[in-house]
């Protein structure tokens, strides 16, 4: 049999048609009035979907650069800052922080759990010189959600102290609102939640992280942050725009403003549920014991079965890609994504042939018994409309 092959990832995450064939169009120049358009549109979007009057501004890089730039145009070395750690992302914004020269303080979070967003306010409490506060919104590794409207009500009140998110895989599988909930700056990538391949990254600056910009004195270059945003006030990028990309968001954010953030978010919540109830009701735990999070599923694999041997059928016997488990992870879980361009049958796609991964690894399942269970959850739903 042919082995069609199906992307459930957290990332790289299917592109729609409409998306790639404008991607496929000849190259313009980006300095060009042709271009001009297209990314004051594909900024107007970005506002849009980040809930912000805020800027918000385009990198050609993954969203790790994003991150990176949200560290470098913000402190100065030996600055204070806290990084909440819930999993391999926390530890990138501890990492990065340290390899720029920042007093790194952490909150270690178990994985699996979401911050006691009381230790943030404790640690704020205790330490009046932290100029930053660091989050994940979707720990990806974990599969949880961290409480970012609540910690970003306790930040507010700390008027020397930066709010900093990255919201990689989960803008557009959360409702998340950027200004009313004080994030100074947000991170997010393209290849997650927005339908588009790897290679732009986006980020959202306050007035108050432009303020505290103008006294940073790290080295930057080529995240220069203040600079993108005079150029992006001309509708261009300070080096040369990743043009197809740029086309490719401007087509993807028509896409996204057609359905409405509110169905965007209720899509995305329902997928996950309805991934969750699946996976319990064929006899699996789920991974987390926080709130979990709309963009992927962090399933247990079940006492001695391999995650890693789960992943590995799946795609080489399946054709599904889903996602392993990170370092400490590995073995232990598998994720299922269910984030950007996905539908009900995606999750269906994924659920089957958990049932078959499964029965051939020796776990007793009985075909059917998820699928069955999301069937009902969608069918469900859509009677409700
Ligand atoms: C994917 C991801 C990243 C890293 O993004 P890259 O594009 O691989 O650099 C960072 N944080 C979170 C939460 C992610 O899901």
């Amino acid at each position: 049999m042919v082995l069609k092959k199906y992307l459930l990832a957290p990332g790289p995450t299917p592109v729609p048609p409409e998306v790639l064939i404008s991607m496929a169009l000849p190259i313009i120049h980006h300095r060009s009035p042709d271009f001009v358009p297209i990314l004051d549109s594909a900024k107007k979007g970005l506002q849009w979907i980040y809930q912000t009057k805020n800027d918000v501004l385009i990198l050609c890089s993954t969203g790790t650069g994003g991150m990176v730039s949200a560290v470098n145009n913000f402190f100065s070395q030996g600055e204070k800052v806290l990084v909440i750690n819930g999993g391999k992302f926390g530890e990138r914004w501890v990492k990065i922080a340290q390899a720029y020269g920042l007093n790194v303080i952490e909150i270690p979070v178990e994985w699996g759990y979401s911050v006691d967003v009381n230790r943030v306010e404790e640690e704020l409490k205790k330490n009046s010189d932290i100029k930053g506060v660091f989050i994940q919104a979707s720990e990806t590794s974990t599969g949880v959600y961290h409480d970012i409207e609540t910690v970003g009500k306790i930040v507010k009140n700390y008027e020397d102290t930066l709010f900093i998110v990255d919201s990689i895989s989960a803008l557009v599988a959360h409702d998340i609102k950027t200004d009313e909930w004080g994030i100074d700056v947000m991170v997010s990538g393209s290849q997650k939640g927005f339908m588009l391949p790897p290679g732009l990254a986006f980020i959202s600056v306050s007035d108050k992280a432009w303020k505290r910009n103008e006294k940073s004195k790290m080295p930057r270059f080529y995240f220069n942050l203040k600079k993108e945003r005079e150029n992006l006030a001309k509708n261009q990028t300070n080096f040369t725009s990743a043009v197809s990309l740029i086309i490719g968001l401007n087509e993807a954010l028509k896409l996204m403003q057609k359905e409405g953030l509110e169905n965007i978010f209720r899509r995305h919540s329902l997928l996950a549920h309805a991934t969750r109830e699946a996976v319990k009701e064929i006899g699996l735990n789920l991974f987390p014991k926080g709130t979990p999070s709309n963009a992927v599923t962090a399933i247990e694999a079940p006492k001695g079965i391999d995650g890693q041997v789960i992943y590995k059928t799946l795609r080489e016997k399946h054709g599904v890609t889903a996602a392993g488990g990170q370092d400490k992870l590995k073995g232990k879980v598998f994720r299922f994504a269910h984030l950007g361009y996905a539908d009900k049958f995606d999750v269906i796609v994924g659920i089957s042939a958990l049932e078959m991964t499964l029965k051939e690894l020796g776990f007793p399942v009985t075909f059917g018994k998820g699928v069955a269970k999301a069937e009902e959850i969608f069918s469900k739903e859509e009677n409700q409309k």
